[in-house]
C-alpha cells in the first residue's frame, strides 16, 4: 500500500488549501471527501452571499474575481473548483473518511470505498453537517428542515423560520420576497449582532412594517402537522403552519474527534486540543484546520482567518522531516 506524507480528511476550503501547500512543497497528499468539491459550500443557499469580500477567502494568494466585492456561493465554487482543477489536486470525492488509527509510524485510515497509509493527517471537515437541533416533539416531521436553499418552494407557504442569524435573516427575507407567510422565531430580544450590516435594516423595517412577523424572546414547545406552538414571554400561541426552517446553527463532528483521540475542553465549549503555532492536537502527527478548531464557538473561525493553517501545518510538517526549524 502506497504510504502518503499527508491525508486531508474534507475538500472544503481549507482541506484545499492544504492539498495545494502540500503540492507545492512536494509532499505526497490525498484529499478524501465525503461529498463534492467544497461540499458545504455547495449546500448554502443558492442566493446566499458571503460576508467576507473576495480577496479575504482567497488561498495562496490566488486572485477570487467577483462581479461585486462580496462574492455569491455560485462564484465561490467556480473559484475553489477552479483551484483544484488547474491545479490537478488529488481529491477523492463522494468518499467519507469513516476512521484513522493512529499505529507506531504513521496512521491508518479508512474510508467508505477503500484504506490508506499516511504519515500524518489534518482534519479539516467543518461545522455544517451536523445540525443544533432544538430538542423539541415533532422535530423529525417532513416539514421540518435544518438546512435552507431556495425560496421558490415556500411561495404561499406559512412558513416559520427559527433563529435570528445572517442564514435565518437571508431565510425569512427571500421567502417573504416570493410570496411566503414568514413568522420569525427569535430566542433573543432582537436580531443577532453578527448579521450582515448591510441586510439588518432591511429585514427590521420588514418586521417593523409587520411584513415578516416575528416573536422576541421566544422558543419553539412542540411542531405538529399544519400547526406550531411557541412559547413567547406573555402567552403560549399555537400558529398554523406548513413549514419549519430551524436556522439554529451547526457543530462539528465532536464524536469523530474523540474517537480519533483528540481531546475535548470539558467545559461545554467541547474546543479541540491543538498547538495554535502548529495545529498539531495531542494525537502526535494529527492536525486540524480550519473551521473545526472553535468547537461550539462555530463563529470564532472562518475562510478569512483560518486560510492559514495549511501553511502553518506544512511547515511543521516539513519541519520534522528535516529535523531542524524551518523558517
Ligand atoms: P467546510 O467548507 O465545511 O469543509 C469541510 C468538508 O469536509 C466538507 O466538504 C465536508 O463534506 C467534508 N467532510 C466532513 N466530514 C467528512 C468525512 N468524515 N470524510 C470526508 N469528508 C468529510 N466564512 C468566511 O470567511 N466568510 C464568509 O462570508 C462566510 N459566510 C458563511 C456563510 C454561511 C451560510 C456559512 C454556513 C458559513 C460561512 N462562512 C464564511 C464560514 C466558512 O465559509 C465555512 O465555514 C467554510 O466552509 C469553512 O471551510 P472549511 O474547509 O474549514 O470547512
Amino acid at each position: 500500500m502506497k504510504e502518503y506524507d499527508v491525508l486531508i480528511v474534507g475538500g472544503g476550503p481549507i482541506g484545499i488549501a492544504c492539498a495545494l501547500e502540500a503540492q507545492k512543497k512536494g509532499l505526497t497528499y490525498v484529499v478524501v471527501e465525503k461529498g463534492c468539491i467544497a461540499n458545504s459550500l455547495y449546500n448554502y443557499p443558492l442566493n446566499m452571499t458571503f460576508f467576507s469580500t473576495s480577496e479575504k477567502l482567497e488561498i495562496d494568494d490566488i486572485p477570487f474575481i467577483s462581479i461585486k466585492s462580496k462574492p455569491q456561493r455560485a462564484e465561490a465554487l467556480e473559484y475553489y473548483r477552479r483551484i483544484v482543477t488547474s491545479n490537478e489536486l488529488d481529491l477523492r470525492l463522494f468518499e467519507a473518511v469513516k476512521d484513522i488509527r493512529k499505529e507506531k509510524k504513521g496512521f491508518t485510515v479508512t474510508s467508505s470505498k477503500t484504506v490508506y497509509s499516511t504519515k500524518q493527517v489534518i482534519v479539516a471537515t467543518g461545522f455544517y453537517d451536523i445540525p443544533n437541533r432544538m430538542g423539541v416533539p415533532g422535530e423529525d416531521l417532513p416539514k421540518v428542515s435544518h438546512y435552507y436553499k431556495d425560496p421558490h418552494y415556500y411561495a404561499g407557504q406559512k412558513v416559520v423560520v427559527v433563529g435570528a442569524s445572517n442564514s435565518s435573516v437571508d431565510a425569512a427575507l427571500e421567502i417573504y420576497r416570493k410570496g411566503g407567510d414568514v413568522t420569525m422565531v427569535v430566542r433573543g430580544e432582537e436580531i443577532g449582532r453578527r448579521v450582515k450590516y448591510w441586510v439588518r435594516p432591511d429585514i427590521e423595517n420588514r418586521i417593523a412594517e409587520g411584513a415578516v412577523k416575528a416573536w422576541f424572546q421566544s422558543t419553539v414547545k412542540e411542531i405538529r402537522e399544519g400547526e406550531i406552538v411557541i412559547n413567547t414571554p406573555e402567552v403560549e400561541q399555537v400558529l398554523p403552519n406548513d413549514f419549519v426552517l430551524a436556522l439554529t446553527g451547526y457543530m462539528p463532528n465532536f464524536a469523530f474527534l474523540e474517537k480519533i483521540g483528540v481531546k475535548l475542553s470539558d467545559d461545554g465549549k467541547f474546543y479541540p486540543s491543538y498547538d495554535p503555532e502548529t495545529m498539531e492536537t495531542n494525537v502526535g502527527g494529527l492536525y486540524l484546520a480550519g473551521v473545526i478548531c472553535g468547537g461550539m464557538d462555530t463563529h470564532l473561525w472562518f475562510i478569512e482567518n483560518s486560510r492559514i493553517h495549511a501553511k502553518l501545518i506544512i511547515k511543521d510538517i516539513l519541519r520534522k522531516y528535516s529535523g531542524e526549524t524551518v523558517s
